[in-house]
């Protein structure tokens, strides 16, 4: 993981700014973002980088590299990203650097096959980002989410692993007994088999200062962050199956939580709405929606909007549960998916699709845990080593 000091400059108004900005958030870049309008100095460095134009975005590495204005591919070039594959086929080629993708690319290359995993964000997947991962087995005092990613990528890459970062692929194309695995650059690259381990997104609400404090006090997974909360009040977003689900779950761990629920009633089902209707530690809020969070590095606030009434919680965390969704668009139509988009597989994890295997969160039936994903990446690494076997 690339790890250049970098500044930006620019202006929030500037749509190719965004687009920078963007592209080194995905890529979990660091880097100190300074707006140029009223910012005399920033002008002038601006200026003076640019032959007296003031053109932005400007983008100033530690090692006194410029680059105004790049590309999405200059950018990844010029941050050290690996874009460019060895070979145009391989045995396998997997989609996603997750645990489940990274756990697959490992097994199969350690037998010797050539793999390649093809990224369009940040190595580690959702695993990256966490602020904490303190259930996965092995690591009695938890790890941070970065370093298991480079972990992974790491082990990976010693059996021989290739992974391409910044390659959003957009299609799986079957021809014959080979699979060609288009990007979104254009490029195509052949797999005897493909392993689809895009992993699923979290829903957010988009209001202000949730990307900020994700990790830092608003989080989506009770089981994973649940238990960092014993004896504290809670908040819980969300009115369906899963909210209702999880927000029972909390209260093994929190002293108190309030249901925040947009609409007028739950939509899960009647026995555990019942069940929170009648919790002692559990307030219920309907027709109240989420309208801001307030925190700098930690959630400080909760804004709520209710019938016309704004107010500001003060809860410890914030859970949100409103849907999972599968990274499964652009897909052709023979890969099956279920009703909300998850991709089905038979119990060889292969997909209807022959030759195209489906492991971690993005796979109808997941438990979308980190140690699940890696357990689906090891069994899918020899469920496609027998069908490399037979085909
Ligand atoms: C904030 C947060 C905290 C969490 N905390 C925990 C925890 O404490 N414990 C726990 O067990 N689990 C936790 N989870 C869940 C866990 O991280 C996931 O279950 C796990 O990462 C799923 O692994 P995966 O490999 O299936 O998919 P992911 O980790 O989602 O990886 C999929 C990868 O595929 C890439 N991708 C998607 N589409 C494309 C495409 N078209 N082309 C190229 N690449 C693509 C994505 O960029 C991503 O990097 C947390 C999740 C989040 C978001």
């Amino acid at each position: 993981m690339s790890k250049t000091a970098l500044t930006v400059y620019g202006a929030n108004w500037c749509g190719d700014c965004r687009r920078a900005k963007k592209f080194l958030g995905e890529h979990r870049i660091p880097y100190a973002w300074v707006d140029i309008t009223d910012n005399e100095n920033a002008i002038a460095l601006v200026e003076k980088a640019n032959d007296g134009k003031r053109r932005i975005p400007t983008l100033v590495f530690e090692d006194d590299r410029i680059l105004t204005n790049p590309s999405n591919a200059e950018l990844a070039d010029a941050l050290g990203l690996e874009t460019k594959a060895r070979l145009s086929f391989y045995d396998v080629v997997i989609v996603g650097s997750g645990p489940a993708g990274l756990t697959a690319a490992l097994y199969l290359a350690r037998e010797g096959m050539e793999v390649l995993v093809i990224e369009k964000g940040g190595l580690g997947g959702q695993a990256g980002i966490t602020d904490r991962l303190d259930n996965f087995p092995g690591f009695p005092d938890g790890i941070s989410g970065e370093d298991f990613a480079e972990r992974l990528v790491r082990q990976a890459r010693r059996f021989g692993v290739e992974v391409l970062q910044a390659k959003e692929v957009v299609n799986v194309r079957p021809e014959g007994e080979v699979h060609y695995v288009e990007t979104a650059d254009g490029a195509e690259y052949g797999g005897r088999a493909v392993v689809l381990a895009t992993g699923a997104t979290y829903r957010r609400l988009e209001v202000a200062g949730e990307d900020r404090l994700i990790g830092a006090g608003i989080h989506f997974c009770a089981t994973c962050d649940g238990p960092f909360y014993r004896d504290k009040h809670l908040v819980v977003v969300g009115g369906g199956n899963s909210a209702a689900e999880e927000g029972l779950f909390l209260t093994r761990f929190a002293d108190h939580v309030t249901f925040l629920v947009r609409g007028e009633a739950f939509s899960a089902a009647p026995l555990v709405v019942d069940k929170i209707e009648q919790h002692k530690k559990i307030t219920l809020r309907y027709n109240t929606e989420v309208t801001a969070f307030e925190g700098d590095s930690q959630l400080t606030g909760v804004v709520i909007e209710s019938q016309g009434e704004t107010e500001t919680l003060e809860p410890a965390a914030v859970f949100v549960f409103i849907g999972l969704s599968p990274n499964s668009e652009g897909l052709p139509s023979k890969i099956a998916r279920d009703v909300d988009g998850f991709i089905t597989t038979d119990r060889a994890l292969e997909s209807s699709l022959k030759g195209v295997f489906a492991a971690g969160d993005v796979r109808a039936g997941s438990t979308h845990q980190a140690a699940s994903a890696a357990g689906e990446g090891a069994t899918v690494a020899l469920m496609v080593r027998q069908y490399l076997r037979a085909h």
